[in-house]
């Protein structure tokens, strides 16, 4: 069991250079690259013969090898091979290029599979340089691994054939109760079946089995994290504090939305429990006017608020927003970030100290510092589109469990977002505010760019102003076509608007010059502001009225629709253009999905529907691996399967403490560690 966990290079046949290769897809020992999953596999279960082969396209062939021709060995170091084969029906030829090895091994009168293109008319078929493998011991079901840079498919099965034979029952992580209940063969049974499926029915049931191991774990992982905020103390604040000088401030009225968030979150913070509360709610539909509410209620309860945004610009911005909500009612909020000077950080650090100062925004990075509070109780996070679970565990732990409110601009199906924040309550935002009308969103051709700019000018021409979104920085040769904002920006410059003030901003400029950039757009000293995607947690310009998207074909639809949501923030009415060359036919039908509507939700029950969940969970965040994503999104049966799973377990050990769950609760935590931190332990 031991080989398992010991460096990959200590596998027989991995050597130090594969071995790096290896770690780049953070492949760190034979158990990590068991959970390499196929991406697909090779169907060798139904050969065709050569004269039904479609041409062109790879398939199997079953066939016998005839005889052997004389190896070629041509001047320009190209060695023939040349063999005839059999399929039952027909003689064909087969062709190796310099593959003696090959070749040589090919025995004449055995069977073999040719998996490969058929070429040839209807006299002489033939195949040239078809993967070759035995019947009697080839893998009907052949795996295909993940692309990856000097690692093929071969190299892959050969190393995790190895790996495999380390398994041990011992392994195991799933009770057997809960096996037998839900029908799920053995971990070393999946495994196996993952990898060398002796047919589609042990194949189904090694995903089924892995796929519902891996939702058991993440919801298990969750739900402990759910019970444990649960069981802490907190900060009760006081039914009777009232928010009616806030609400009069206000320079608008509230939508019912907001209204019954601010309810349901001032009511969390008088439980003797930490809230642990998502605020979920579309671009633009006011999430910092609840913010400031509760930030409001907590100061008037003696306690310090901090928020934390993803980016310096945008903890600025909130710095802004929250001092036009709250100033009219006398309380300050500080700013802290990457720039704030030593001597000022030290001042404002020596005001949280002694509580002079109740409400902080700031970036993560900076508050999760050594910042000593006065009295914290209430952590506000803005993750914009990025979760994970891992650092909001590890926000927890910050100053005496504080109330948590996790702000997210993302929505997310219904089903995903009771995974993925399992460990929250949920209350959406699911109501813009009055007088905004909905963003009409066009997808056009490199053609239609022309006509474009026409329309972007006299919208620039009557005082608005518009974004346009590259993907990249700079010219790469690979990303030739890709509208690079630098080189963009500068022909836009010189030519289609040299008479309008033409900015630009991408994610390699340094934060200051950023926020420079963006207050000169929020000021209207810029006109058309060229940009990368760092745009997307962007400022809030309601004079901004056009968004036009190059390569729209590159993005998924979430970040499709936060682009599009810098836009329509103003009572003006505001156009999206989405310009892609794609003749994908998927790409399309994504794009006119943004064409159709404006609701988030509803954009992200298409994406589930097109894409899987895998832009849900942002694989990075806490590296599920693909299989999961796949079964799942084709098997949403699963997902409620696991969840009672997970709660009937949990119902009766709550923290996996019994011994029958000790590898279960093990499994739980390499899932959540993978990050490194978590607040599980
Ligand atoms: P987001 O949910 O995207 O963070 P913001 O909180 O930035 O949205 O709000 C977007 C804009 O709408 C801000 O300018 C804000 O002042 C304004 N706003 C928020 N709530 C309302 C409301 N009820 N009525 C009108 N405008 C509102
Ligand atoms: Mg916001």
């Amino acid at each position: 069991m031991n080989e398992l966990y010991q460096p990959i290079e200590t596998l027989s046949g991995v050597g130090e250079k594969r071995a790096a290769k290896y770690h780049k897809l953070g492949i760190h020992t034979p158990f990590d690259l068991l959970y390499h999953f196929p991406r697909t596999y090779i169907d060798f279960t139904h050969p065709v013969s050569v004269m039904d082969a479609e041409m062109g396209v790879n398939c199997a062939v079953k066939c016998r090898i005839i005889r052997k021709m004389p190896e070629v060995h041509a001047k320009n170091r190209l060695s023939i091979f040349t063999m005839i084969a059999n399929d039952g029906e027909t003689d064909f030829t087969i062709t190796l290029y310099n593959n003696p090895y090959t070749f040589r091994a090919v025995q004449v009168g055995e069977t073999y599979f040719a998996y490969g293109k058929v070429q040839g008319g209807w006299t002489r078929r033939e195949m040239r340089a078809p993967q070759l493998q035995k019947a009697e011991t080839a893998l009907l079901l052949q795996p295909v691994y993940p692309q990856s840079v000097g690692l093929t498919s071969a190299m892959m099965r050969t190393n995790i054939q190895k790996a495999l034979s380390y398994l041990e029952d011992a392994m195991e992580t799933l009770p057997t109760a809960l096996m037998e209940e839900y029908r799920l063969i053995s971990l070393q049974k999946a495994l196996q079946g993952i990898h060398r499926p002796a047919g589609i029915e042990d194949l189904e049931a090694a995903r089924r089995r892995l796929a519902f191991e891996e939702l058991l774990l993440f919801q298990l992982g969750t739900l402990m994290l759910r019970h444990r905020s649960r069981t802490q103390t907190a900060y009760a604040m006081s039914p009777q504090t009232s928010l009616d000088d806030f609400f009069c401030a206000l320079p608008f009225s509230l939508t019912g939305a907001q209204q019954r968030a601010i309810a349901a979150i001032t009511k969390d913070l008088c439980t003797e429990v930490p809230m642990n509360r998502l605020l979920q709610g579309d671009v633009g539909s006011g999430k910092t006017a609840v913010a400031a509410a509760a930030a409001a209620f907590a100061a008037k309860n003696g306690f310090q608020t901090v928020l934390m945004a993803p980016t310096e610009i945008l903890a600025r911005q909130h710095l802004q927003t929250m001092t036009d909500f709250l100033s009219p009612i006398g309380m300050e909020a500080v700013l802290l970030t990457g720039s704030t000077k030593a001597k000022e950080k030290r001042e404002i650090k020596k005001k949280i100290a002694d509580g002079t100062v109740r409400i902080v925004i700031g970036t993560h990075a900076v508050i999760q510092q050594d910042i000593t509070f006065f009295k914290l109780g209430l952590v506000i996070t803005d993750e914009q589109h990025r979760f994970g679970v891992s650092q909001r565990a590890a926000l927890a732990e910050k100053g005496g469990h504080p109330h948590k409110l996790v702000m997210s601009a993302t929505p997310i199906p219904r089903t995903l977002a009771l995974i993925i924040y399992g460990d929250l309550d949920i209350t959406l935002l699911d109501e813009l505010p009055k007088g905004r009308l909905p963003i009409q969103t066009f997808a056009v051709t490199g053609g239609y760019r022309e006509r474009a700019y026409g329309f972007i000018k006299e919208h620039l021409d009557a005082g608005e102003q518009a974004y346009l979104v590259c993907s990249m920085i700079e010219d790469s040769e690979q990303m030739e076509h890709l509208q690079a904002a630098e080189s963009y920006a500068e022909k836009l410059k010189s030519g289609a608007f040299a008479d309008y003030r033409v900015g630009l901003l991408h994610g390699k400029m340094k934060p200051q010059d950023k926020d420079a950039v963006m207050e000169q757009m929020k000021r209207h000293e810029i006109d058309l502001l060229v940009c990368t995607t760092v745009v997307e947690v962007g400022v809030d310009v309601p004079n901004a009225t056009i968004v036009l998207i190059e390569d729209a074909d590159r993005f998924g639809l979430a970040q499709l629709h936060q682009l599009r949501g810098r836009v329509g923030r103003g009572s003006l009415q505001s156009y999206c253009i989405l310009v892609t060359e794609s003749k994908n036919e998927e790409a399309r039908e994504r794009l006119k999905i943004m064409s159709r509507t404006v609701n988030g939700f509803t954009i992200a029950e298409e994406d589930l529907r097109m894409r899987g969940p895998g832009d849900f969970f942002g694989s990075a965040q806490h590296g599920m691996p693909p299989l999961m994503q796949a079964a799942f999104s084709s098997n949403m049966p699963l997902v409620s399967e696991t969840q009672d799973a997970a709660r009937k377990i949990l119902e009766r050990d709550s923290q996996l403490s019994e011994k029958h769950h000790a590898s279960l609760r093990l499994a739980v935590l390499r899932l959540f560690r993978k990050n490194g931190e978590n607040g599980l332990n």
